[in-house]
């Protein structure tokens, strides 16, 4: 690194102790920015990285609640609200036991660049609770979000901060959540995104994420003058973001073998039918039940404990949580022929695991450009409510694959300026940062 990218990490890591994932996030982007510094000594001028790696506000507050058996329960609210220079803050929340306020801004900080990517006016911004919404009735999910929200709607709004769903987070809390803001503000603004179509929620933003990364991996082997048909690939989750990555997968050619929980994953060598995916939908989304079931009713193996990067394939798709693919199951992936890596999930691929990748020459599309069709898709949600209007399928799909094109685009490019075409994670963290950093300066000092 250079001295100044290498003193802003060290400082990084001195003031913000004990927050591993948030330190892995602020250095692969700032290892890799390294270039723009020498090129550009106006962002050192203008303490761009000390600015940018400190969140403009964190906000943390107790939730309480009472579950079904009448005890109280206590849990933690946090949101980050991490850059606001080209626009208001947009980003997920999260409600999965491990949520910490080192996970909450590693979230927060990449969102501001992927958001930068998407072309749209979007600040950086994450949130959430070590709420675990598994095992909970509906009633206890719903009496967690009002109360939530009793504290959380101070700090939001349509042009203020516009949460959306993460892991834990889908149809039912956004639901709950919106009603309760509504219920205390006595507004109707497009305070969040991934609403139901029945009160404002855009069509195709469920399977945006999916649908986007896997249009991020067509565009990486367009360059190699390649496709996804007759592809084997790996998917892990079978939450929102590997349903739909799997749905486009199939629809594009290609044979998806694996699915996956926290619990372990299965199997199915003939691949992941339409059909079969339905019942994955239904599983998951309805009965919430684990990935185990699958392997029990079309009779494929079940691997307890797991992570489905043993099983030789082309193409993968991490697309459940951050960390999970290491080194050696990077190698593994690379030595069982896999020479595409689209990440789904947010930072799947530890530091050592990119490293592989990038030195096999894997064509690799780094979180924060492949997966940024979700938010995109929230921005049209935004624009769609705010010009209350309602696009159809068609539009909204070709809206989101056009995004895709533009971020493969604009990290490619950004690649090739700084001499090494192909580096995804060079290009995106490049292209996204600038336009911020420029927004920055231009907005003086704060
Ligand atoms: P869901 O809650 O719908 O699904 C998450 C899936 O990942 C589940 O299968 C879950 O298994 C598994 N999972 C979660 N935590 C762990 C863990 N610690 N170890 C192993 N498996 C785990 O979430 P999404 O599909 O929405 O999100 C998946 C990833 O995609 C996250 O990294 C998220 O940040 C990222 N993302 C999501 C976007 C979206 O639009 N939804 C947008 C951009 C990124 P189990 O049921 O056992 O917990």
């Amino acid at each position: 690194m250079s001295d100044y990218v290498e003193r802003v990490y060290e400082q990084v890591v001195e003031k913000n102790q004990a927050q591993p994932e948030f330190h892995q996030a602020v250095k692969e982007v700032l290892d890799s920015i390294k270039p723009v510094f020498e090129k550009e000594p106006k962002f050192e001028r203008h303490k761009i990285l000390e600015r940018i790696t400190e969140p403009e506000r964190v906000i943390i507050f107790r939730v309480p609640w009472v579950s079904d058996n009448g005890e109280i329960q206590v849990n933690r609210g946090i949101r980050v609200q991490f850059n606001s220079a080209i626009g208001a803050y947009k980003g997920g929340l999260r409600f999965h036991p491990s949520v910490n306020l080192g996970i909450i801004k590693f979230l927060g900080f990449e969102q501001t660049f992927k958001n930068s990517l998407t072309g749209l006016s979007m600040g950086g911004a994450k949130g959430g609770s070590d709420f675990d919404p598994k095992g909970k009735s509906d009633n206890e999910v719903m009496r967690f979000c009002q109360s939530f929200m009793t504290e959380l709607y101070r700090y939001i709004g349509g042009r203020m901060d516009v949460p959306a769903g993460d892991i834990g987070v889908g149809a039912r809390e956004i639901g709950y959540l919106f009603g309760q803001w509504k219920k205390i503000t006595q507004r109707f603004e497009p305070v969040l995104t991934g609403k139901s179509l029945e009160y404002g929620g855009s069509l195709v933003r469920p399977e945006a994420t999916g649908y986007g990364s896997v249009y991020f991996a067509k565009e990486m082997l367009k360059t190699k003058n390649d496709d996804l048909k007759g592809k084997t690939c790996l998917v892990s989750g079978s939450g929102n973001v590997a349903q739909y990555t799997t749905e486009k997968v199939v629809d594009l050619g290609g044979k998806v073998v694996t699915l996956s929980d926290s619990n372990g994953y299965i199997h199915d060598p003939d691949g992941i039918t339409r059909e079969k995916l339905a019942y994955v939908l239904e599983l998951k989304n309805v009965r919430r039940g684990r990935i185990k079931e699958y392997a029990e009713e079309f009779g494929v193996e079940y691997h307890p404990g797991g992570q489905p990067w043993e099983i030789p394939a082309e193409v993968a798709f991490p697309s459940a949580t951050q960390n999970e693919i290491d080194g050696d199951e990077a190698k593994l992936l690379v030595d069982n022929g896999c020479f595409v890596v689209s990440e789904g999930a947010n930072m799947p691929s530890t530091i050592e695991a990119i490293d592989v990748f990038l030195e096999n020459k894997v064509l690799f599309g780094p979180s924060k450009a492949a997966n940024a069709g979700g938010v995109a898709t929230s921005g049209l949600e935004m624009a769609q409510n705010f010009s209350f209007d309602s696009w159809n399928r068609e539009k909204v799909d070709q809206r989101l694959h056009r995004i895709m094109i533009s971020i493969h685009k604009m990290a490619y490019e950004a690649s090739k300026e700084y001499g090494e075409p192909g580096n995804y994670v060079l290009g995106a963290n490049i292209a996204g940062f600038k336009k911020v950093a420029n927004a920055m300066i231009f907005q003086g000092h704060w």
